[in-house]
């Protein structure tokens, strides 16, 4: 630490030099985060000092989560659900699995995944003690579903199914995981963490939420395609006080019990998430999604003009292509097959995409 502060300007300078180091937005093809929308930064703004881990202490802002957990449960065909905001898809898939867990004790509890999960499975399954039983990928890159079923044994706890899936973009059968989930009498999460806010927008959406009866629990992230200020995940559950069976004593705050894993919890972007929903809508959503959807099939339409494959029919927007390289200064990502992903955030414009066909196809010349 310093033993004298800066001035100010200093201060700041010495800040923004450092911010000039990041990436230009305009650049970043591989990212599921993008650019909040005008209305978050303005709610964030203005409650930057509220703490959700007390919120005795600030019950407007205790008010503005439980109407985020609502839109997005009445989002997701069930008004009452029950939820919290999390930090983002991996808090809510640790403790989707923690609640499972809880529920359903088991000597030797195992889950049973696709292959295609977000490796914040891996860290939950780490944490909490559980047999991850990973099911290969179908040639459509989802996991068919009759295989999961084959896994599900007496010590399963949960069946889960990915809705956009981190690196094709894929939406399991979650209608099939349903069913099997209710025969098999094991709860079923939904990892919705980028998919939640799209899928709903579609212009032929794909069933994966509450409308289907063995759904348990959903992931959804508003810092995703929601374009709220980071952190903001929501992890929604069918039954409203389904989470109390995680809740501790928590003796000296204003609530004496608390589900939650973090305990400082920001409602800066809990604020910002409900903001862009109440601004934009269903039809404002729809309208961003729209574009984003046209870009991914613009990008894969342009690749095939300069010979390259895509590697899946994505449900959501993420493109992946069979190639091994890509143009600077372009941020691209690769999955683990090593094909090169993009992901067509609100923040890609459709001159970003014409630009970065030009520079590929220059790159391959
Ligand atoms: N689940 C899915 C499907 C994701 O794509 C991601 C991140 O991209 C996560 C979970 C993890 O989310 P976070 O990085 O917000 O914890």
């Amino acid at each position: 630490m310093l033993s004298n502060g800066l001035a100010e300007d200093e201060l700041f300078s010495f800040l923004s030099s450092h911010k000039k180091e990041d990436i230009d937005h305009r650049y970043i093809l591989s990212s599921m985060c993008t650019l909040p929308h005008p209305v978050a930064i303005r709610a964030h703004c203005m409650f930057m000092e509220t703490n959700l881990g007390d919120p005795g202490l600030f019950p407007g802002t205790a008010t503005l989560e439980r109407l985020l957990v609502e839109r997005l449960g009445t989002l997701f065909h069930h008004k009452n659900a029950g939820g919290y905001a999390t930090s983002g898809g991996t808090e809510s898939n640790i403790q989707a699995l923690r609640l499972a867990k809880a529920l359903r004790p088991r000597t030797c509890p195992n889950i049973v995944l696709p292959e295609s999960v977000h490796f914040s499975f891996k860290k939950a399954c780490e944490l909490l003690c559980l047999e991850m039983r990973s099911v290969p990928l179908g040639a459509d890159r989802r996991m068919p579903a009759d295989k999961a079923a084959e896994l599900i044994d007496e010590n399963t706890v949960c069946l889960v199914g990915v809705a956009g899936t981190t690196e094709y973009g894929m939406v399991d059968p979650i209608a099939d995981l349903a069913k099997i989930a209710a025969q098999h009498d094991v709860f079923l999460h939904v990892d919705a963490a980028f998919g939640g806010m799209v899928i709903p927008f579609l212009s032929r959406p794909i069933p994966f939420d509450f409308s289907l009866e063995g759904v348990t629990t959903i992931a959804v992230d508003p810092h995703k395609m929601g374009m709220s200020t980071i952190p903001a995940g929501v992890l929604l559950t069918r039954e409203p006080d389904m989470l109390d069976a995680l809740n501790i004593d928590t003796p000296y705050l204003t609530v004496k019990k608390e589900y939650t894993l973090a305990g400082t919890r920001p409602g800066a972007p809990v604020a910002g998430a409900l903001a862009v929903l109440d601004y934009l809508g269903v039809s404002g959503m729809k309208a961003v999604v729209a574009g984003c959807m046209k870009n991914t099939e613009r990008l894969i339409a342009g690749m095939k003009t300069l010979g390259i494959e895509p590697a899946a029919t994505p449900d959501v927007n993420v493109a992946t292509f069979a190639c091994t390289r890509a143009p600077a200064p372009w941020k691209v990502s690769w999955t683990r097959n090593g094909h090169l992903r993009i992901v067509c955030m609100p923040h890609v414009r459709s001159d970003s995409i014409e630009a970065f066909l030009k520079d590929f196809g220059d790159m391959h010349a």
